[in-house]
Order: C-alpha cells, then sequence, then structure tokens
C-alpha cells in the first residue's frame, strides 16, 4: 500500500540568472500517519526547497518539477492552484523558523489563528474565536482569551513560535512540515516548543517532515531519518539506525561534527572540511566526492565517475562496500 505521503523521483529545477539549479535532484521518500521524518543537511542541500515544492509553494515561472508528489493518494505536482489553495493551511501546514514570516504584524494573534478555520471549515467569527483561543491554550498561552487581542509584537519570541504552531494545527492538518522550527530559540524554550509539537502530534496524529541541520534535534524527535546532500537523499534508514550505525561518509562528518550528547558544550567540532557543492555546476560521480576521506578505499576512481544510487529501505548511497561501511564507521569515526 503506498505510504500517506509519497514522494518519487522528485526533481526541482531554477533558472537563475547563472544558468539552472538542481535544487532537488531524484528525490524519494514516504511518510505515515502519525510519522515523523526527519531531513537533515546543511543549508543548499534542497531539504527547504524539498517541502515547499510538497505545499506547491514553488515559483512555476522560474522553477520546473518532474516527479511524483502524492498526498492521502491524490498527486499534488499537477494540482491546479485551487486544489492547492484547498489543502495549504488545511490538510498540510507549515511551521518556519521565523514566526513573522507566518504572522503578519497589522492584525491580531487571534485573528490570524482564527483565520484559516474559517476559511476552511465554514465556522462563524464566533466560533472560530472559541476555537483559535482553545488552541492558544493547548500551545501553553497563558489567559489565551486575554491574549487573543494581542499583536504578534505584544508576544516573546518563544510565544509567537506557540502561536504558528496554534496557527498551523488549527484545522487539524493531516501534514505538518516544520522547517527549522526551533533554530531561533534558546535552549529552554526550544525544548518546550518540541515537547508541546510531539504531544500534539499524539493528539492529532499528524505525519510530520522535520526539516534541520541539528541531528540533537532529530534525535528525539523523528522515527525516519533522510539525510540530504546537494539536492538528494544520500542516506535513508529509522533515526536509530542512522544515529548509532551510519553508512554515508557525509552523515559521518555531520555526527562528527555535533557536541557529544552530555558531553562539554565546549568540546572541539570536527566540521566536515570543504563547503557544499554549487548546484549550478555539480561534481561528477558522486556529489560529496570533492570533500570525502575514503575515495581512496573505491577502486577505479569509481567515486568522480559513477553516481552512487540510494536503494530502498536502509540505504547509503555511497560506493562503499557494506562490509567497509559497517567497518569504517566502528573503527575510524565512533570512537573519537
Ligand atoms: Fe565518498 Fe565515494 Fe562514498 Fe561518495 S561514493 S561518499 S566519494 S566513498
Ligand atoms: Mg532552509
Amino acid at each position: 500500500p503506498e505510504a500517506f505521503l509519497s514522494v518519487r523521483d522528485l526533481r526541482v529545477r531554477f533558472s537563475t540568472e547563472d544558468g539552472i539549479v538542481n535544487a532537488v535532484d531524484g528525490l524519494s521518500f514516504d511518510v505515515e500517519r502519525g510519522k515523523t521524518l526527519g531531513i537533515v543537511g546543511e543549508s543548499g542541500s534542497g531539504k527547504s526547497v524539498t517541502n515547499l515544492t510538497v505545499l506547491g509553494l514553488h515559483n512555476p515561472k522560474t522553477s520546473a518539477v518532474d516527479g511524483s508528489i502524492r498526498l492521502d493518494g491524490q498527486e499534488l505536482t499537477d494540482a491546479p492552484e485551487k486544489e492547492l489553495e484547498k489543502l495549504r493551511g488545511n490538510k498540510v501546514a507549515m511551521i518556519f523558523q521565523d514566526p513573522l514570516t507566518a504572522l503578519s504584524p497589522y492584525y491580531t494573534v487571534g485573528r490570524q489563528i482564527a483565520e484559516p478555520f474559517m476559511k476552511h471549515t465554514g465556522a462563524s467569527k464566533k466560533q472560530a474565536k472559541a476555537r483559535a483561543i482553545e488552541m492558544l491554550d493547548k500551545v501553553g498561552i497563558p489567559q489565551p482569551a486575554l491574549r487573543f487581542n494581542d499583536y504578534p509584537h505584544q508576544f516573546s519570541g518563544g510565544m509567537r513560535q506557540r502561536a504558528m504552531i496554534a496557527m498551523a494545527l488549527i484545522c487539524n492538518p493531516d501534514l505538518l512540515i516544520a522547517d527549522e522550527p526551533t533554530t531561533a530559540l534558546d535552549v529552554t524554550v526550544q525544548a518546550q516548543i518540541l515537547d508541546l509539537l510531539k504531544d500534539l502530534q499524539q493528539e492529532f496524529g499528524s505525519a510530520i517532515i522535520f526539516i534541520t541541520h541539528d541531528l540533537g534535534v532529530i534525535a528525539n524527535m523523528a522515527d525516519d531519518l533522510l539525510v540530504m546532500y546537494a539536492g538528494r537523499a544520500v542516506e535513508r534508514g529509522s533515526v536509530r539506525e542512522v544515529l548509532t550505525a551510519p553508512q554515508h561518509p557525509y552523515t559521518w562528518g555531520l555526527l562528527s561534527s555535533m557536541p557529544r550528547l552530555g558531553g562539554d558544550i565546549d568540546e572541539a567540532l570536527t566540521p566536515i572540511p570543504g563547503s557544499p557543492p554549487s548546484l549550478l555546476n555539480p561534481p561528477s560521480g558522486c556529489p560529496f566526492h570533492p570533500r570525502c576521506t575514503f575515495t581512496d578505499k573505491v577502486e577505479d576512481s569509481r567515486c568522480s565517475g559513477e553516481r552512487p544510487q540510494l536503494a530502498e529501505g536502509r540505504a547509503a548511497a555511497c560506493h562503499l562496500t557494506s562490509q567497509q561501511k559497517q567497518t569504517i564507521f566502528i573503527d575510524q569515526i565512533k570512537p573519537r
């Protein structure tokens, strides 16, 4: 049976002044109801573009989309804008890093939370207000009936993030896309917001796509994990599999550059040397080969000559043998 959200061989290309950018280059993944898929990768890896495309928020004038995005059996890539309008904020909702991209400074927070509910359910103003106050309460805003009439600038950063979550969840969406939703918040508020999201997911049964560059956050939020590099998925598996026995050199690099759990925060990090490739002119073969320190373990210069494919299920797109993928991690990466 098809997954609730099923993305197959998604390609998104932009025309820019400098040429064509392959922002997403053949991406496939599934998300089931009630489950969270984490997508990690550096900026420019295509993770945000993927999700804007799922929402139909890409600009059709400058970008071309190929492949398939099916939500609950409905193909979205060729859905008319009117259909997508009906989905957004209703079946599919999004939480951004910066609540001010979602909240207008000119209207009260309450009105903005109530609006999608009126629009999608045909509820009266009074019903929508009651529901918005209920949502403000659910996301932990004290005195919600009073705060309903506040403007966004009267809320703290953490409260604005909560308000945006209330707005995203008011129609009980089947799919919630959270793009770096807590990056701008301090650690304590971040933990509270993540707990809140988990609780609300329990209550509403939404599928969540959680985009982040922070593997620490993903460890406690996601069920499955997709690691993206240069517009492609390079590793896929359950969070447990990927974090405890990662198979791709890029994932090894990401893991080595994150502070050890319970370790000294100031502990020197090992960033991956080099920077992500230009998507205007991507490297030949494996897109990670210019930064990879294991190319000498693969024969016949395949790393620069042949693009590794990502198999179905638990997999890493890398020419190393499965034996090498296991032993290199255990012998060289894990014991830091
Ligand atoms: Fe490194 Fe080669 Fe594997 Fe790419 S295919 S990650 S360059 S070892
Ligand atoms: Mg982004």
